[in-house]
């Protein structure tokens, strides 16, 4: 099948006016422009999208589909309060209803042109809604600890689980482990995370560095993660002796920093903490809305980029967001780091869509399949109308994309040659979703 529209773009070549793209079975067959397609291919059967611009699928590398059911719930909160609500909100709702929030979360993300995600789950409910519904990705199962005495059985606890996951994936989806973040995961669990990963080949994610209370929590052992956090997971009695030192170097001397370790955040970081970072090859998942809402302050991204990190965007669980589309995370990013360092030439558009494509596709390893229009690669395709008053005129589309598309402007996502969201339809699924959602939205209101 041939896909024509007004603009393609490879990302790993110039955008083609007036292109197309040959998807044959789960893979692209060829790219370039209209005319030479469609007098190479005369046979093929052509489809043409219009007004649109036809580009890879977007890659979130960093949610939480379980919490979708608790988007806009703690609004106005900081983050103790609200991580505090976010887990005792949480903990009333069964399996099902969890799954069914993590089917939410799939569908917007598919609505909004996601086709590849990093997801991190507690329940392992976001692998069977992204495998259900036809997500690529990583899925890590969350991993907390912090009492060393019973590291053996959460160690047996964390394999069992990782395996149980392992045996539900397809081939679209890897596992991954995340253990959750310093504060709430012990020196010694990390250390043995870490092995059994190296052991194993696992891909890693952990949140890292993302309040200041959390660096004060290391370097002082102090403040609310020492005190109020603690007594509310039931860890008050755990003894806890601060490392005195950042976050970053605090993996750094566990020699937990590696090329497998996805770390999400990465707001409250000096030079000395991204230069680690970058010496071991650690990727970085900045979620600029994310940290801005929940009021933790802006990652230094031009910094990161500058040292040569790997930095992809993710949305964070829709609880802290509250979308999970990334055209207002690209938007909201730039924009972000131009009026922070009062500098317009910091960040392109066209650098923030790589973060949000093949940036993101080689953070997971996925490089060699998505990421890129490329002759060989799966066929994942996301299509954004132009049709309409706020995306005209287009002069470049990187412009349009990042500047003034939403969500809302997606017509078309395709994984895997598939066409899994098209005009606003599912097949049907969608209202099926929404109608069970009601009976759990009530239960959070409770
Ligand atoms: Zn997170």
């Amino acid at each position: 099948m041939i896909l024509t529209a007004k603009w393609v773009m490879p990302i790993s070549k110039e955008p083609l006016k007036y292109g197309a793209v040959v998807v044959e079975g789960e893979e692209i067959k060829d790219v370039g422009y209209k005319d030479e397609i469609l007098s190479k291919y005369p046979q093929d059967e052509v489809k043409d999208l219009g007004e649109v611009i036809l580009f890879p699928g977007l890659i979130n590398i960093h949610t939480h589909l379980d919490y979708t059911i608790l988007r806009g719930v703690g609004d106005n909160l900081s983050f103790l309060p609200w991580i505090s609500k976010l887990v005792a909100k949480s903990r009333k709702l069964s399996f099902e209803e969890i799954l069914l929030s993590a089917k939410l979360g799939a569908l917007e993300l598919l609505s909004a042109g996601v086709t590849t995600i990093a997801d991190t789950t507690a329940t392992g409910a976001s692998l069977q809604a992204a495998s259900e519904l036809g997500l690529r990705g990583v899925i890590y199962q969350e991993v907390f600890g912090m009492d060393d005495e019973k590291i053996g059985l959460i160690l047996a606890d964390v394999e069992e689980k990782y395996n149980k996951l392992k045996s539900q994936a397809n081939l679209k989806l890897k596992i991954g482990l995340s253990p959750h973040a310093p504060y709430s995961v012990s020196g010694r669990l990390l250390q043995e995370i870490s092995k059994f990963a190296a052991k194993k080949d696992v891909p890693l994610c952990m949140h890292l560095a993302e309040t200041e209370e959390e660096i004060e929590f290391l370097l002082k052992g102090t403040g609310s993660f020492a005190t109020t956090y603690r007594e509310a997971v039931g860890w008050g009695d755990i003894p806890w002796q601060a490392p005195q030192v950042s976050a970053v170097k605090y993996l750094d001397d566990l020699g937990v920093l590696n090329d497998r370790l996805l770390a999400v955040h990465v707001v409250q970081t000096n030079d000395e903490d991204l230069e680690l970072l970058r010496e071991n090859g650690v990727k970085v998942a900045h979620c600029p809305k994310s940290n801005a809402k929940l009021g933790n302050g802006i990652a230094n991204l031009p910094a990161m980029l500058e040292q040569g990190l790997e930095v992809g965007l993710g949305t964070d669980s829709a609880a802290s967001n509250n979308s999970l589309g990334l055209f207002s995370e690209m938007e909201f990013g730039l924009l972000l780091h131009r009026a922070n360092q009062r500098d317009a030439e910091v960040l392109t558009a066209k650098e923030v869509v790589e973060m949000a494509t093949i940036k993101g596709a080689r953070i997971l390893g996925l490089e060699e399949e998505v990421g890129t229009l490329e002759v060989g690669k799966k066929a994942d395709l996301t299509a954004v109308s132009i049709d309409n008053l706020a995306n005209q005129p287009v002069y470049d589309p990187y412009s349009t994309l990042v500047y003034n598309a939403s969500s809302r402007d997606v017509i078309l996502t395709m994984i895997n040659g598939e066409l899994i969201y098209k005009n606003e339809e599912f097949n049907g699924r969608i209202e099926e979703v929404i109608n069970e959602l009601k009976q759990v939205k009530q239960k959070i209101e409770e």
